[in-house]
């Protein structure tokens, strides 16, 4: 039996959790603290989401670990030592397993439990879940902490399923201890989870082919071993540094707020700049200048310096001029960091392969064929990213009643208000859904942030006798038009990331992500639940709900 029969009777649970990430595992933490009756299901074996799934070799965070990391408990942080400036996914595993046992959250987490459906009652106000394990259960309120990158995708390559070798995909990677040695392996992608791979897959492989269709920027990481003076100082500055980062314009109050535009300094006073920000390591580099993202000739300066310095670590001139991005701006797509990335290229066992040039015409079953040439290998590696943003959630079938779909109503793209809720779905919470900061800031606080404003609001509406949240349809295009206008503002949407919506049956595409800053975001979401939840629509339903009581909106008195 499983063993969440018990719950199976309709109507215990407040809050349905799908997914045990870190914005799973939090909210468990925080809506337990504030009283409700929550369970989590989780598709996978362990907990961790991203850093349960992504075992794959020079997987890490690139956000320094001190900030990487959760900000609720001040015993938590004092207690943890990070052991590298950029934390590998074991580390962070790690981490998240002694979160969960800390907080003993392991009882109400179901593991290996993936929840197919979601179905509102008009009638009932509540949500029905069904798992792939045939488990029924209902709560009053959804919290969807399924990750905006956790589905991974696959190239659409003729004849993928016919390769005779292994097959991994780097967002599914089978374990820390996969041995490659001797192999002859292809890795088609070259975003950030290639280029933490490539180099360590390089030393492993007797021959390694990287099948690259567009270039990234990347960064070189500077990772380190964390000194003990470096946390003693650290943790002494937590409760100044979470705040910063809080107020911050992308979560990192360790990255440098910029002063100046870059055109407003000489040639040598800016080249100097970027040589430090580049001796220094990181995304910290885009915050040398105030119009990075905004200004194309600035953002040219940028890009030239890059080209440069890949000229100066890859031998070959060919190889480093097909490293060296040309098709987008620096920044307007996610910028990678890594470690000896360009400097692989200098291998012998190591070819790139320019499938702009020589364009990949099949998969077979003995390696990858392109017009030009056939490249026989043991291994394939697909680190070709996720079904980003919408991709978890489009893989719930997610009604209310037997009425529109989620996917229906999302057809032309996601919108909500805020990234918290979508007009149509009472009760039903995003954490860091689309229409927020999410992927384009640090995400632990963005993650921390948005299930601090759903316990909140779960408490209003506790406390106020109300049991049914929706979102009025106004506010939520207002806030569509508004994500285009903050977006218009920057060089975002001239590229073709993965986050850039493409127009469906001619209906103009926006912005799924808030690009304006994260600090301003956080005020925004506060200002609403301060006025009463403004744009929202908050009322009750039935009988079960009439006790008044005294609440706080105030929201540092509702999280102590
Ligand atoms: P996830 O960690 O994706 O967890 C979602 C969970 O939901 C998954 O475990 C999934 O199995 C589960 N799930 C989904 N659907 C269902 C279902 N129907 N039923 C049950 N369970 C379900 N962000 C940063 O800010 N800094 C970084 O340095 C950084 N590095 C990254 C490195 C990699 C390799 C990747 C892929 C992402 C990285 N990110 C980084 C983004 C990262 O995803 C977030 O930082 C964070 O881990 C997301 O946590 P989450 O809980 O929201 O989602
Ligand atoms: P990604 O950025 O989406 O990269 C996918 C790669 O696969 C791209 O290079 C893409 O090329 C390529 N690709 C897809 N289909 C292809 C095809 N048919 N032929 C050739 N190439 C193909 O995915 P990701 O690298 O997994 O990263 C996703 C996100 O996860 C990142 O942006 C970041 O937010 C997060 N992440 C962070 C880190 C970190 O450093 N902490 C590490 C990994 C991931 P095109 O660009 O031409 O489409």
């Amino acid at each position: 039996m499983p063993d969440n029969q018990q719950i199976d009777n309709g109507k215990s649970l407040d809050v349905i959790v799908v997914g045990a990430g870190f914005a799973g595992v939090y909210a468990l933490y925080r809506l337990r603290k504030l009283g409700f009756n929550v369970r989590v299901y989780e598709a996978g074996g362990g907990v961790g989401g991203t850093w349960f799934w992504n075992k794959y070799p020079g997987a890490r965070c690139d956000v320094e670990s001190t900030e990487y990391s959760y900000s609720f408990s001040e015993d938590l942080q004092q207690e943890w030592n990070w052991t590298e400036r950029y934390a590998g996914q074991p580390e962070i595993l790690n981490y998240i397993n002694h979160v969960v046992e800390r907080y003993k959250l392991s009882p109400d987490i179901q593991l290996n439990t993936r929840v197919a459906s979601l179905v509102y009652s008009e009638k009932d106000n509540y949500w029905t879940a069904t798992t792939d394990q045939g488990e029924v259960v209902s709560a009053r309120y959804c919290v969807m902490a399924t990750g905006n990158l956790s589905v991974p995708k696959l190239a659409n390559i003729k004849g993928l399923e016919s390769f005779t070798g292994d097959t991994y995909h780097t967002g599914l990677w089978p374990s820390n201890s996969l041995d490659l040695r001797g192999k002859r392996i292809g890795v088609i992608g070259t975003g950030s989870s290639a280029i933490q791979a490539i180099p360590l897959l390089a030393e492993q492989a007797e021959q390694l082919y990287v099948f690259q269709r567009s270039p990234n920027y990347c960064f070189p990481a500077r990772n380190r071993m964390l000194e003990p003076e470096y946390l003693t100082t650290t943790k002494a500055n937590y409760p100044a540094l979470r705040k910063a980062a809080r107020n911050s314009a992308s979560g990192n109050a360790l990255y440098s707020i910029p002063e100046k535009p870059a055109l407003s300094v000489s040639t040598s006073e800016r080249e100097a700049l970027y040589e430090e920000r580049w001796a220094g390591g990181g995304l910290n580099f885009l915050r040398a200048y105030t119009d990075l993202v905004t200004n194309k000739d600035a953002n040219k300066t940028a890009q030239d310096f890059i080209a440069g310095k890949i000229l100066t670590k890859v031998q070959d001139k060919a190889i480093a001029q097909t490293l060296t991005p040309k098709d987008h701006y620096l920044g307007s797509r996610r910028p990678c960091t890594g470690t000896n990335y360009y400097e692989t290229y200098n291998r012998n066992n190591v070819t790139l392969v320019d499938v702009r040039k020589d364009p990949i015409t099949q998969i077979v079953a003995k390696g990858v064929q392109t017009e030009k040439e056939l490249y026989p290998l043991d291994v394939l590696v697909s680190a070709t990213g996720f079904e980003a943003i919408t991709g978890a959630l489009k893989n719930i079938a997610i009604s209310v009643d037997q009425g529109q779909t989620l996917n229906q109503t999302w057809a032309a793209g996601p919108k909500t208000y805020l990234g918290l809720m979508t007009a149509g779905f009472p009760n039903f919470f995003l954490v860091t859904g689309p229409g927020s900061p999410s992927i384009l800031t640090n995400m632990l606080p963005a993650i921390e942030q948005h299930v601090d404003w759903i316990g909140c609001c779960l408490h209003h509406l506790r406390t106020q006798g109300l049991n049914r949240i929706d979102v009025d349809i106004t506010y939520q295009d207002d806030w569509a038009q508004h994500l285009n206008e903050q977006a218009a503002k920057t060089l975002l949407p001239l590229s073709s990331a993965w986050y850039v919506n493409t127009p469906v049956d001619g209906e103009p595409a926006w912005f799924p992500l808030y690009v304006g800053s994260f600090g301003v975001y956080t005020d925004k979401c506060d200002q609403v639940a301060a006025d009463g939840y403004t744009g929202f629509v908050l009322s009750t339903v039935g009988s079960d709900c009439t006790n008044r009581t005294l609440g706080s909106l105030v929201k540092e008195a509702v999280l102590q």
